[in-house]
């Protein structure tokens, strides 16, 4: 995780909404983070050096609150950025992959030829729930020929175990929760 001052700061911008959006979830509301510039910029400085760290040389974000988080990173970072989307909404050809939530499936797609072999890519999200997203992701790097160089996030929901899920997935790759 980062230094005990940047998690008090991030931790401050974080707001909890109870019950959204629907009964029984604790939605975690990132956008006062959003909106401070300090803030975010201090979140972009830490997520920069984790791709330093990580070797990456390719930034994936996750629709949709990853986009916002993984552009900056990428561009202060000198790195390119390739979004993972909800299905249907790439125009180009795709690689597909479905996983499961709670009630039902999803699936998400990124562009066939948005990575190289070799490329070695930093996934990055707001928060890791179940860890579904986060694990269907890294196979559609795979897939495209990519490497995963590690998958950052700003907070990890631990009770939900998404670690564990995505454990397989990271093949020894680094999941930071910030
Ligand atoms: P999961 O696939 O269960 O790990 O869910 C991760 C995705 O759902 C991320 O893209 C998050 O943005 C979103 N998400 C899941 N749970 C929450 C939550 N409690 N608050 C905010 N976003 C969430």
């Amino acid at each position: 995780g980062a230094g005990t001052e940047l998690r008090e700061l991030l931790l401050d911008r974080i707001h909890d909404v109870p019950d959204y959006p629907k009964p029984g979830v604790m939605f975690k509301d990132i956008t006062p983070l959003l909106a401070d510039a300090r803030a975010f910029g201090a979140l972009t400085d830490a997520l920069v050096e984790l791709c330093e760290r990580y070797d990456a040389d390719k930034v994936v974000g996750l629709e949709a609150r990853g986009f916002i988080l993984a552009a900056p990173v990428a561009v202060r970072a000198g790195l390119g950025f390739v979004p993972v989307r909800k299905a249907g909404k790439l125009p180009g050809a795709t690689l597909a992959q479905a996983y499961d939530l709670e009630y039902g499936t999803a699936e998400i797609e990124i562009h066939a030829d948005a990575l190289r072999a070799g490329d070695r890519v930093l996934v990055i999200d707001d928060v890791l729930a179940t860890g579904g997203t986060a694990e269907a992701s890294l196979r559609l790097i795979r897939r495209a020929g990519a490497e995963v160089a590690g998958v950052a996030v700003l907070m990890e929901l631990g009770f939900l175990d998404g670690r564990q899920r995505l454990a397989d997935a990271l093949e020894g790759a680094p999941l930071e929760a910030l």
